[in-house]
């Protein structure tokens, strides 16, 4: 039997990778490692009963009564914390999906390509904080790293069977979030509310609002040119309000390979379960006919600063992914807690890139993991103090 874990079970991923692994036979079929999650304790008991897992883990060591509570006489065993997040990824597993949100996602997800398996990778931060170290620590294991993010699936998708090296372009497709019609002027008092208002997707909170500030693919730019190993100028984004075309790839011979379909994660996740085979989703199917349009226009840079900032970050590299995802993750929290503006989000990246460069370089790469985390560490002190001053020249 495959053995499987899902790291962020109770999340927007984690609830799709539940979904698809009960479609495909749930326990009869997968052996079910590890299942973690966070303050949802009981939807975290109930897919560990349903899936029959050997250990369910919360991320929030106060809950640990809790969810014994909830597995009582189950035989799952429980755990909490920081720790024992590390703790069962060291547990062998053929398939683990990394769907926690944020950095906090990079350490256990680094920790289970140990096993030489397949790691289905949703969290892009990964890639954005340590992409060459933890491309390296996959070959060292002889481990595979399976692209979850829908841009991503679609772009190794009409990679399959082609040579890297005749791809001249790689187009990333973004639905320019909630808040794309919005008159700029209007931009800065967008509230949390209206930024969660996603046109076409059904996500977690946190990409959501990144999809609305660009943030997202800003991101999905740096994934991609440390996945694919092409170079910054080779990846382009563009507009696609419908979210149909889940991004593009163009070769030297002028040949463009798009990949369609209707916005479900669940098309990504269950490709990056079942690869190298396909196996019947449970996705609606794209209508032609029914199809009024397909419209397309470049990002404004103005209304985007974040893709100028993706810019720049890989033409730092070293350590300058760690910071801007840091950066924007407190940018985020800022955002969601009413301190600063939607605007100023980009603001605190931009300074804390522009500080932390002139404090420490970010050129070196980073060398470790450790290094990464302190490089993140150090990135949220920083963006701290920034967003703090912001939020109080707002208020007075
Ligand atoms: P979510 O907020 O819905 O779920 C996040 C999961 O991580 C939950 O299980 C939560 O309990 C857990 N978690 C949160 N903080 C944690 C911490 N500090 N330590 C341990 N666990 C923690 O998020 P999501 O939308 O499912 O996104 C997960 C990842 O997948 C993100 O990296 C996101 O960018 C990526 N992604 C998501 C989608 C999508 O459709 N939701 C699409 C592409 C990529
Ligand atoms: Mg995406």
């Amino acid at each position: 039997m495959r053995r499987v874990s899902v790291f962020g079970a109770t999340g927007s991923i984690g609830e799709s990778t539940f979904d698809l692994l009960m479609r495909q036979g749930g326990p009869e079929r997968y052996r079910t490692i590890a299942l973690t999650g966070g303050r949802n304790i009981a939807r975290l008991a109930e897919m560990a009963r349903a899936l029959q897992a050997e250990i369910a883990v919360t991320a929030h060591d106060e809950l640990l009564p809790d969810l014994r509570a909830a597995l009582a006489g189950s035989g799952v065993t429980v755990a909490a914390g920081a720790a024992a997040l590390l703790e069962v990824a060291d547990r062998p597993a053929d398939w683990v999906m990394s769907g926690i949100v944020g950095a906090a996602g990079l350490a256990p997800g680094f920790r289970a390509l140990r096993h030489g398996g397949t790691l289905a990778l949703a969290n892009k931060e990964s890639l954005v904080t340590a992409g060459p170290l933890l491309l390296a620590e996959a070959a060292r294991h002889k481990a595979r790293i399976l692209p979850v993010d829908s841009e991503h699936s679609a772009i190794f998708q009409a990679l399959a069977g082609e040579d890297i090296t005749a791809v001249e372009r790689i187009i990333l497709t973004a639905s320019g979030g909630a808040l794309r019609d919005w008159p700029l002027e209007r931009l800065q008092h967008a509230t949390v509310a209206e930024a969660l208002a996603h046109p076409n997707w059904s996500m977690g909170p946190r990409i959501t609002i990144d999809s609305a500030s660009m943030f997202n693919k800003a991101l999905e730019v740096i994934e991609t040119r440390e996945y694919f190993g092409v170079a910054p100028e080779q990846v382009e984004v563009i507009i696609h309000p419908e979210s149909i075309i889940h991004s593009m790839v163009g070769f030297r011979d002028g040949a463009i390979m798009a990949h369609l379909g209707v916005a479900d994660m669940r098309h990504a996740i269950g490709y990056a379960l079942n690869w190298p085979s396909r196996e019947a989703l449970p996705v609606a199917r794209l209508d032609f006919a029914g199809l009024t349009r397909l419209s397309f226009r470049a990002p404004d840079d103005i209304r985007y600063p974040a893709l100028r900032l993706a810019r720049e970050v890989m033409a730092l590299r070293g350590g300058a992914g760690a910071v801007f995802n840091a950066a924007k993750e407190i940018a985020l929290d800022h955002f969601i807690a009413g301190g600063i503006g939607f605007a100023d989000m980009a603001a605190v990246v931009e300074d804390t890139l522009a500080a932390q460069s002139r404090e420490s370089g970010l050129g070196n790469a980073p060398g470790s993991l450790e290094d990464v985390l302190a490089i993140d560490h150090l990135a949220r002190r920083i963006a701290t103090g920034i967003a703090e001053t912001l939020a109080r020249r707002r208020a007075g």
